[in-house]
């Protein structure tokens, strides 16, 4: 089985997308099941409702699962096998109060040494503490696994020292809880961010601990940089899926941007289901991967493409296909719903036609085109219905040519005083000249 495992304590990351769709992916290759786990168990830090919220992203991208657990659930039986080890002196408690910890870990500072938990401490104060948390047993032997992009890692039995499993108050820590149910739940791989490389040896030794001698595989994915070259942060907007989806990003254009990151596919543009065919974690770039809105706006633009034009409308809320038509034609000059929506908006809404950006005034002529197209309209003139035919009878009877005449029919129709030719999108625009041709107050 593979797994998703997000902790519902802050919004769904890019890179934690990228992890989703890894697993899912490699779960659909080997025909195995996809778990959704819900890393429920800093009680301090859960925000409410954002477990649904990550799992209506995950449907949104079409990354169904097989199963849903919430950590919190399995508590007993991370409790119950704390226990086992402490039955077996594989853990024991730990009595030590943080400001103990903390006069070691200076103590540890002062003289340049790493700061390691020494089990000789753990009962030294165990008169005055009632509430002691449970350690397990260091490394006595160095621990290595395969990191199917990394290669092989290796962290000395120094380095993993006896470490908490159980918090004071019962609660397992993140790594206890996370290596028991990987074993529970007889996960094979697990694809996670680069952050939890040092973790994964601690979840190893857990299973050893345990008895549990599956060798699980592991990708720990490069961390993503932002535009500016520094570690993508919450602060960067594209790092949030939220944000990209109200930007007007299709799922399908970002699932298609996160596979083929540091990653070398055999097209540029493709869907999810296609990526079961040749995805290899092994092709992951070990290098952090720069995330490219650039690159992105280009894939977005050619999944809008490969919509019709009614699932066009649908995106633009309405059920009308020359208004995903519009849109579609719209392509040319914008690479996102939003940008979009707001060209179709213009085109709708009254026209100012007043003095423009670029300083030109066109007012007096679109009065004057405004009156003639307005009588045309109310009349159901008949040369409304072809471009050509429309712009001759037009231009024949408000005696206005060149830029003074186009410049102000495009200002009429469309709002704006540059965009697409006006016989591409006029064929369409003709149903609704009653609602575009209007002036602002
Ligand atoms: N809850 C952890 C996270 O969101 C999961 C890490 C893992 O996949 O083990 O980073």
């Amino acid at each position: 089985m593979l797994r998703f495992a997000p902790s519902p304590t802050g919004d769904m990351h890019i890179g934690n997308l990228r992890a989703a769709i890894f697993n899912y992916i490699i779960a659909k290759q080997q025909n195995q099941k996809f778990l959704i786990r819900i890393e429920d168990t800093d009680i301090a830090r859960n925000i409410v409702d954002k477990d649904k919220e990550i799992l209506n992203l995950l449907n949104l991208f079409g990354l169904l699962w097989d199963n849903l657990v919430y950590q919190s659930s399995n508590f007993e039986r991370h409790r119950q096998l704390a226990q086992h080890l402490i039955s077996k002196d594989l853990a024991f408690y730990c009595y030590c109060s943080k400001e103990f910890l903390e006069s070691k870990r200076l103590e540890a500072k002062e003289q340049k040494k790493p700061f390691r938990y020494d089990p000789s401490w753990a009962e030294i104060e165990k008169s005055s503490n009632t509430k002691p948390v449970v350690r397990i047993r260091g490394a006595s032997e160095a621990i290595s696994f395969e990191d199917a992009i990394k290669g092989t890692l290796r962290f000395e039995a120094h380095e993993i020292d006896s470490f908490v499993i159980l918090k004071e108050d019962g609660i397992p820590t993140y790594n206890f809880a996370c290596a028991i149910d990987d074993m529970l739940y007889d996960i094979s791989f697990i694809v996670r961010g680069e952050d939890h490389v040092s973790n994964t040896p601690r979840q190893i030794l857990i299973h050893r601990a345990l008895g549990y001698d599956k060798v699980l595989g592991y990708a720990h994915l490069p961390i993503m940089l932002g535009e500016s070259g520094s570690k993508m942060s919450k602060r960067d907007n594209a790092s949030s899926v939220a944000w990209l989806l109200e930007e007007g990003f299709l799922p399908q254009a970002i699932m298609n941007y996160l596979i083929s990151m540091g990653n070398h596919t055999p097209t540029e543009v493709f869907k999810l289901q296609d990526a079961y065919n040749w995805f290899d974690i092994k092709n992951i770039a070990k290098s952090p991967v720069k995330f490219d809105i650039k690159r992105l706006r280009f894939l977005n633009r050619e999944h809008l493409k490969m919509l019709n034009e009614q699932e066009f409308a649908l995106l633009l809320d309405s059920k009308d296909s020359s208004i995903g038509a519009l849109g579609k034609l719209h392509l040319q000059e914008a690479s996102t719903l939003n940008e979009i929506r707001s060209k179709i908006e213009r085109i709708f809404s009254p026209k100012c036609i007043a003095q423009n950006e670029e300083g030109e005034n066109f007012e007096n002529e679109c009065k004057i085109l405004y009156d003639i197209l307005h009588q045309m309209i109310e009349s159901y003139d008949e040369s409304l219905n072809d471009y050509d035919t429309f712009k001759n009878a037009l231009m024949a009877k408000s005696s206005l040519k060149g830029k003074k005449f186009f410049k102000p029919l495009r200002i009429l129709l469309t709002g704006q005083t540059q965009g697409l030719e006006l016989s591409e999108i006029y064929p369409y625009l003709r149903f609704f000249l009653r609602d575009i041709v209007r002036l602002s107050k």
